[in-house]
């Protein structure tokens, strides 16, 4: 493909490279941006590359970060996994003279010079791979590893509608190439303590769900405190309760003590629901959503939103 000769052309010319991704990064984000810089130096040893943003204790086994310094703004900037402005952690991506986007979110705006946007490909660890697979950019067994666990996460473990025949033949060209532990990966995304299972047990006894299949749970912080639990830990667990025939839609509302707002995350089965996270502020895909409210009016707003959503859903399937 010519967009991914252009982005292996920009790499080689540029000495200076910085990687940047969304705020309140996941294992995809962490993944693509790491992975990037790992494929980019296995290539190019004599190269700067930086990989910048906020840490996270949780995911560190996907590697280190950098930290920015504002001479990097000479750079080449590389914004992986991130769709708009206001998400992407750490830079100002105006400031630079190059910059490049890799993204599989639905387009929100350009935010670089050059872009590579693919929303049907299942995650940003998945391109950073493709672009690797089909370029002179040297993958080892543990950049594989990550880009691995990043595809792993944001599938949900190959369970999302948006995995393709192209996620599996990326998937098994990695495994081919690299004989990397999937084990391994399992392991360090997956291992968790008794508590947090404890913690799942309260959310599942606690869910509220409406006439039209919307299921809700709010956290407070007095819950987190009680089990032990990070507001991050407790987000993420959205993602264990699909499936569940009573709810089309569920939503975990967290409250975050630092931001004092209640970081939302959403999940659909059907109905599309970025465009009413984008109504809230927020945004996402089509089935796997989020965004911040700030109060019990609002959060209200959301559901009644959500359950309209999962309203007109049901009628036209049933009409179907
Ligand atoms: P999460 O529920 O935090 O895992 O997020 C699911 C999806 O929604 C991800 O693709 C995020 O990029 C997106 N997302 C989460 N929170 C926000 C937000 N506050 N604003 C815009 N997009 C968000």
């Amino acid at each position: 493909m010519y967009i991914h000769k252009q982005i292996y052309k920009e790499i080689k010319n540029a000495p200076k490279i910085i990687i940047a991704r969304h705020i309140g990064p996941d294992p995809d984000a962490l993944a693509s941006s790491i992975g990037l810089k790992e494929i980019i130096l296995n290539t190019f040893p004599n190269k700067e590359v930086y990989v910048v943003g906020s840490p996270t204790s949780k995911f560190k086994f996907l590697g280190q970060l950098d930290k920015f310094t504002e001479d990097m703004y000479s750079g080449l900037l590389i914004v992986t996994d991130t769709p708009d402005y206001k998400r992407i952690d750490g830079v100002d991506s105006k400031k630079f003279q190059k910059s490049i986007k890799i993204d599989h979110h639905p387009f929100i705006e350009k935010t670089c010079k050059l872009e590579w946007i693919d929303d049907t490909a299942s995650s940003a660890s998945q391109m950073i791979a493709e672009l690797a697979l089909n370029t002179k950019l040297k993958l080892t067994t543990e950049t594989a590893e990550k880009l691995y666990a990043g595809i792993v996460a944001d599938t949900n473990r190959f369970m999302f509608s948006y995995t393709s025949t192209k996620t599996f033949d990326i998937v098994s060209e990695l495994l081919k190439n690299t004989n990397l532990n999937i084990t391994k990966v399992y392991d360090n995304l997956y291992m968790r303590p008794y508590k947090e299972i404890k913690f799942q047990g309260y959310l599942s006894e606690n869910f509220i769900i409406t006439e039209n299949g919307v299921g809700y749970v709010v956290i407070e912080s007095d819950k987190l405190n009680e089990y032990g639990v990070d507001a991050a830990t407790a987000g993420n667990m959205v993602n264990n309760f699909n499936h569940i025939n009573e709810m089309l839609i569920w939503v975990t509302f967290t409250y975050d003590s630092d931001l004092k707002t209640y970081r939302t995350s959403i999940r659909s089965r059907g109905p599309i629901i970025n465009n009413i996270a984008s109504n809230f502020g927020g945004g996402g895909h089509i089935y796997a959503s989020g965004a911040r409210v700030k109060d019990k009016e609002e959060m209200q707003a959301l559901i009644e939103a959500l359950d309209q959503e999962a309203y007109n859903y049901n009628e036209k399937n049933e009409n179907d």
